[in-house]
């Protein structure tokens, strides 16, 4: 039986949540940002083993991070066609966002202990959800879901991520927040990319699609196109 996934990998800020989630709701399949699960981990470590991370994450024990998601729980929840990350029981799709997880998940998601925890909850979900799911992330394509009939890498260049990030945030995209938040994300994509499990780059038989001058509106009906022509039936 043909696998029903699609696989949306890119760096950050790319457009693969936004664009994932519209294809779903187009599909009638369901959405998983995995990005929001490394944030989740990031968060249950923030909180629950303080800073002995040493303020960046580095120092954190692997096995203790992956014993919180199994205790607290870590779950993913489906709202609607959303899974959702939760925390013992607590909806932390909001949480997860904030500047003090940002800075630090790309080296809780370096530790290959997480990224196989991970990669296990979202095969899980997967599994239980055969009408389909749009899976968003870094490695999706060339780790999580090799065999995905569709696989798709949204790129777009640091400015205009970075104008599209501060647009969403409610800021005015002026030069000097464009400036700086091009460098954060260019720090987080130089992390993803350079780590020695699962990088950050695209599968062999990935679609490329620059979105620098290409609306969300038009990324999405690119996307539905090529799921209509690979998922026929
Ligand atoms: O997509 P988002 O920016 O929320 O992802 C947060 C971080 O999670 C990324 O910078 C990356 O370090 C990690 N990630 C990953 N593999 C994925 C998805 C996210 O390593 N499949």
């Amino acid at each position: 039986m043909t696998l029903r996934v699609i696989a949306i990998d890119g760096p950050a800020a790319s457009g693969k949540s936004s664009t994932g989630a519209l294809v779903a709701e187009r599909l009638g399949w369901a959405h998983l940002d995995s990005g929001a699960l490394y944030r989740a981990m990031t968060l249950a470590a923030l909180d629950n083993l303080g800073d002995e991370g040493g303020g960046k994450g580095e120092g954190w024990n692997p096995q203790r991070i992956v014993a919180l998601a199994q205790e607290l729980p870590i779950t993913l929840a489906l709202v609607g066609r959303e899974f959702v990350p939760t925390v013992a029981g607590v909806d932390v799709e909001e949480a997860v966002r904030s500047e003090r997880v940002t800075t630090r998940v790309s080296a809780v998601a370096a530790l290959p202990e997480v990224r196989a925890w991970v990669n296990a909850e979202q095969q899980r979900v997967v599994r239980q959800h055969p009408a389909g799911v749009v899976v968003d992330g870094r490695d999706i394509g060339t780790v999580v879901f090799p065999d995905a009939p569709l696989k798709v890498f949204l790129t777009a260049t640091p400015e205009e991520r970075a104008r599209r990030r501060l647009t969403q945030r409610g800021q005015a995209p002026d030069a000097e927040r464009v400036r700086r938040e091009s460098q954060a994300l260019a720090a987080r994509d130089d992390a993803d990319r350079e780590r020695p499990v699962a990088p950050l780059k695209p599968a062999a038989d990935a679609v490329l699609l620059d979105t620098t001058h290409v609306s969300l509106e038009e990324q999405v009906a690119r996307v539905v196109a090529l799921a209509r022509a690979r998922f026929r039936g």
